[in-house]
């Protein structure tokens, strides 16, 4: 049994026209020989509208049933589409997380797939052609409704492809592809036609939301190609795969922000052993994840701490370091939340110098200060001011050579 997973987005079912395009698609399948695995998101907008509804009725949701109140969307979506298949003749079925089952671990809001009951999918699969499965949401050992974190339908269809050993899995969007940056930001961004698992990951942690980070580093441990294609369109899109010797000609491969940063600092503190700890133990303790951190040079036994996380912590951030700001000497708890984080990320800069003199004087030449930086070996990313983000996306694009160079052209 050959088997495709084909995953839709939002904007990909956001009404009767579009899914109509997604069924051209499954057909197109189905007569390519392939029992088809349709994974699809809500409809454009639902998520956002269900969020809204949820946090002006209640002071504080409780996270279990926000989860079941999220999941209806991708529940609406893959009703309406099995309808549709059937309306021609096509042997489909809708499938929720929590019948396959899709197991997670219990963190609501943002769980993590344990495993997959692929007999059951096999099994049906015999019976039916196409399999319409809901996006986004599993369900944990007590039966509970989860679901995977925004963008989680990616890492839905990726589980599904590796559970099933499916040949490719299809990550149909609106763009045709992973672009060197995000086109909607940059109109010289470029498609790139094959990219390394790794960079992938660096892009969607550094903010590339085309793929969820997750659905990156399940596709990287169980070697599931990745195509992330449009669903407008006939053109081939982007290919995620393993790392080539084709893709070290490039020094970097593409730039990505990230809007959702504030800067905190916590100035003054004792510079002594376990201060740090103090700090960021009772930060994680709290499930707030830290992304850049610094620590300034000691000045008579006294130091600054700055370090960033997601905008929507800052208060409980706060909170946390009010507490603990006796105990570790700190003057003074400050925070910013103005500020976005731009990345420029390739596998090449392994092996080529001074990628990071070219991205910080091209920042320079547009006056754009640099708050923090951080580094690995195929990235550098900069803290600036986050009215400069798509300045600064564009002029780290031309500094590099991505406007113009045909980057990756092999297949
Ligand atoms: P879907 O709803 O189909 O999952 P998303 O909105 O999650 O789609 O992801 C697609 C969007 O990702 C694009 O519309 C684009 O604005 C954005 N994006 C950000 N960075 C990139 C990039 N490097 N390449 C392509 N798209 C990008
Ligand atoms: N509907 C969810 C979201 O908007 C999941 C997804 O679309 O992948 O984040
Ligand atoms: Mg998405």
């Amino acid at each position: 049994m050959r088997i495709l997973v084909q995953k839709f987005g939002g904007t990909s079912v956001a009404d009767l026209e579009c899914m109509h395009k997604v069924r051209e698609k499954v057909l197109k399948a189905l007569d390519n020989g392939y029992k088809v695995v349709v994974v699809l998101s809500a409809m454009s907008g639902v998520t956002n509208r269900l969020l809204d509804m949820a946090h002006s009725w209640s002071k504080s949701p409780d996270p279990c049933e926000m989860d079941v109140l999220l999941a209806t969307g991708e529940q609406t979506s893959v009703a309406l589409f099995s309808m549709i298949l059937k309306d021609c003749g096509i042997k489909a079925r809708s499938f929720l997380g929590f019948q396959i089952p899709i197991r997670t671990d219990k963190s609501f809001g943002r769980a993590r797939i344990l495993d997959i009951d692929k007999e059951i999918v096999q099994d049906v699969l015999t019976r039916y052609d196409v399999l319409v499965v809901a996006g986004f949401q599993g369900c944990d050992c007590e039966q509970r409704i989860t679901t995977l974190g925004r963008g989680g339908s990616d890492t839905s269809a990726v589980a599904m492809a590796a559970a099933l050993g499916a040949e490719v899995c299809e990550i149909y969007t609106d763009v045709d592809g992973v672009y060197t940056t995000d086109p909607n930001i940059c109109p010289q961004a470029r498609k790139i036609k094959k990219i390394a698992y790794d960079e992938m990951l660096e892009m969607a942690s550094m903010g590339a939301k085309v793929l969820q980070i997750r659905s990156v580093e399940f596709a990287k441990k169980f070697n599931v190609p990745v195509h992330v294609r449009s669903t407008f369109s006939h053109e081939p899109g982007t290919l995620v795969v393993q790392e080539d010797k084709s893709m070290e000609s490039a020094m970097v491969s593409g730039v990505a922000y990230d809007k959702d940063q504030a800067r905190i600092t916590l100035a003054g503190v004792y510079d002594e052993p376990g201060v740090a700890a103090k700090i960021f133990e009772p930060i994680s303790g709290a499930n707030i994840v830290v992304d850049m951190i610094v620590q300034n040079p000691s000045r008579e036994g006294k130091t600054d701490m700055t370090f960033t996380v997601p905008k929507g912590n800052i208060k409980e951030t706060i909170k946390i370091l009010e507490r603990i700001k006796g105990e570790i000497g700190a003057k003074d708890v400050l925070y910013d939340a103005d500020v976005a984080k731009v990345s420029v990320i390739g596998v090449g800069m392994r092996n080529h110098a001074g990628v990071a003199a070219i991205a910080f004087s091209a920042l320079k030449n547009e006056n754009i200060n640099i708050m923090i930086i951080s580094t690995s070996e195929i990235k550098i990313s900069c803290l600036i001011e986050e009215k400069y983000t798509e300045l600064a996306v564009r002029t780290l694009h031309e500094a590099f050579g991505l406007d113009h160079e045909a980057v990756r052209t092999t297949c």
